[in-house]
């Protein structure tokens, strides 16, 4: 295999490198990372399997070789490369027996087809509801800082919520919710998640191709298989008993036809909406099978010289599908090479260039997080119990899929966010003659399916950086095809294979733009925050006693986003 890393290392162009102040980065050693850690030997790289276990023991070898210092759990007294993570597994024992009360009659419903039913996470071995109401209660939303509450104060205590995907201006253009954009309270871990803070006893999400993004098939895919969550300590205080989505048509029916349905969704887009009982009921019978399995993250931290409680995070998902049925071609290892070899392999050139450099005031910390394809289950449960605290981790920026088709006059984010952290990588690129392309599809809800999303939540700066499109060689129309190609032959499939002609000079300037926003901050006293009406800037603020004064003036109104897609846009449901 010799000859494909000479093949890399052919591409390295010194002008790229002499052009930047910063550190330089070898396409030869990117290239061997991607290539070792997406083989065939390493299987998939799926939680709790023997390639966990190899990818475990590689980042750990690899990241003591580039000088870091061990940043895990303490274990004896002294600090590991690792993080146990625990994760509950689930599944729905045999068929479920399901049905809805309507007009008199019980109609069965089959699960994949009109319904889609999660096994439960909420701790419980078997679910056993007779007769509970549904009611509707438009998207399920909350918004404290909009003014906007679906609920009204009507207790769904006991009963099942059925709601509509997306946020109540998806349809209507512009409005309290970012208009086309996609906010939180559009996802559906976020309608899961709300209905369970409130008692109920179960959700029903009503599945629309637009607003979900994606098709029925997707839902069915990703819902009525084994299902994952970190271990937690009061499951059922986030999540319902019954998680499912509905089909469009069934909607049509609880609501009595299509007039009334669109009467419902006119009614829901309001802020003076109140919450509609539907008249029906809903049964529900089946057993649950669970165990615990251990996934590890892993990390490695360079200890800062003035302020080392406080820390800049470069994180990457080192997990991916493992191994599954063949496909054409009797291939059943989805390798992951894109996603996110490549991403580790820069977490790693990323280190060894922080190591290699003097140190710096704040801690730098390398996080390669598991259990990312599972939901973000590896960061969720970093997030939960962070090795370092959450108010004085100054940013996290992810890296998930990186481009291999040499550099680019452009990057992006996934997602569409505003917060101080993307001023500066819009900075600091401009410097590299780079320019910022907003997420082309921000309706997808991009920002809530990468790793940087459960600091978000946490109120924690943060960002998925993504590798441009608009290539130095052939330009958006290259750009655009090979993404296109990816998404269509390779994205979550056996075909995301390592190919010797990758071009690694792109994730060389993606490293040295990224390399130069995290060193500035690991040597400053900021800390940049969410604009002001960002819905993850309230919890951020509830801890600035803990850090002191500097953080930086409210960000101003954003510009409208009308540049072409990035590349590297996944199209599935999980990341
Ligand atoms: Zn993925």
């Amino acid at each position: 295999m010799k000859h494909r890393l000479l093949t890399a290392a052919a591409l390295f162009i010194p002008a790229l490198a002499s052009a930047q102040a910063g550190p330089q980065f070898d396409p030869a050693r990117l290239a061997r990372h991607v290539q070792t850690l997406s083989s065939d030997a390493f299987e998939g790289r799926a939680p709790a399997t023997r390639g966990e276990t190899m990818t475990v023991d590689y980042l750990a070898r690899e990241f003591q070789a580039a000088g870091l210092q061990p940043g895990g759990d303490v274990v004896g007294g002294k600090r590991g490369w690792t993080q146990a993570v625990p994760l509950l597994k689930g599944d729905i024992a045999g068929t479920p027996s399901l049905s809805i009360n309507l007009g008199g009659t019980a109609i069965p419903l089959t699960q994949g087809n009109e319904i889609a039913v999660r096994a439960p996470m909420n701790g419980a071995k078997s679910v056993n509801l007779a007769n509970a109401p549904l009611v509707f209660v438009g998207y399920g939303v909350t918004a404290p800082e909009r003014g906007w509450d679906d609920f009204k104060g009507v207790d769904v205590r006991g009963k099942i919520v059925v709601l509509l995907i997306n946020d109540p201006d998806f349809e209507g253009g512009e409005g309290q919710f970012g208009g086309k954009a996609m906010t939180y309270y559009g996802r559906w871990t976020y309608k899961f998640e709300e209905a369970a803070r409130r008692g109920a006893a179960g959700v029903m999400i009503v599945h629309e191709t637009d607003p979900a993004s994606y098709g029925w098939a997707t839902v069915r895919n990703s819902n009525t298989n084994t299902m994952f969550d970190i271990v937690r300590k009061d499951p059922a205080a986030a999540h319902t008993a019954v998680e499912s989505w509905i089909q469009r048509d069934l909607a049509v029916r609880l609501f009595g036809g299509e007039a009334q349905f669109a009467a419902a969704k006119a009614a829901a887009k309001r802020k003076d909406f109140r919450p509609v009982p539907l008249g029906t009921t809903f049964n529900a019978r089946y057993n649950a099978t669970t165990s615990v399995i251990t996934s590890y993250n892993v990390a490695g931290m360079l200890r800062g010289t003035r302020r080392p409680d406080e820390t800049i995070i470069y994180s990457a998902h080192h997990d991916h599908l493992g191994i599954g049925a063949p496909d054409a071609n009797g291939d059943r290892i989805f390798n992951g090479a894109i996603d996110n070899s490549t991403g580790l392999s820069h977490l790693i050139e990323q280190a060894r260039a922080f190591a290699r450099a003097p140190r710096t005031e704040r801690s730098v910390v390398f996080l390669a997080v598991g259990a990312e394809e599972k939901g973000l289950l590896g960061t969720e449960f970093y997030v939960a119990n962070p090795i370092f605290p959450l108010s004085k981790t100054v940013a996290v920026i992810n890296t998930d899929s990186m481009g291999v088709y040499g550099p680019a006059r452009n990057f992006s984010i996934s997602g569409t966010a505003r917060l101080e952290l993307l001023d500066r990588l819009i900075a600091e690129a401009a410097r590299q003659g780079r320019s910022f392309t907003p997420d082309p599809r921000p309706e997808a809800g991009g920002f809530f399916r990468s790793d940087h999303f459960p600091f978000a939540k946490r109120g924690v700066p943060a960002i998925s950086f993504r590798s441009g499109n608009d290539l130095v060689t052939g330009g958006i129309a290259r750009g655009d095809a090979l993404s296109a190609d990816y998404t269509a032959k390779r994205y979550h499939q056996q075909d995301d294979e390592y190919q010797p002609g990758w071009d690694f000079s792109g994730i060389v300037q993606d490293a040295q733009l990224l390399h130069a926003v995290g060193r500035g901050l690991a040597n400053s006293t900021a800390w940049p925050n969410w604009s002001t009406d960002s819905e993850f800037r309230a919890v951020r603020d509830q801890s600035t006693g803990e850090r002191g004064s500097s953080s930086p003036p409210p960000i101003p109104a954003p510009a409208p986003a009308t540049a072409p897609a990035p590349v590297n846009q996944p199209s599935g449901e999980r990341g």
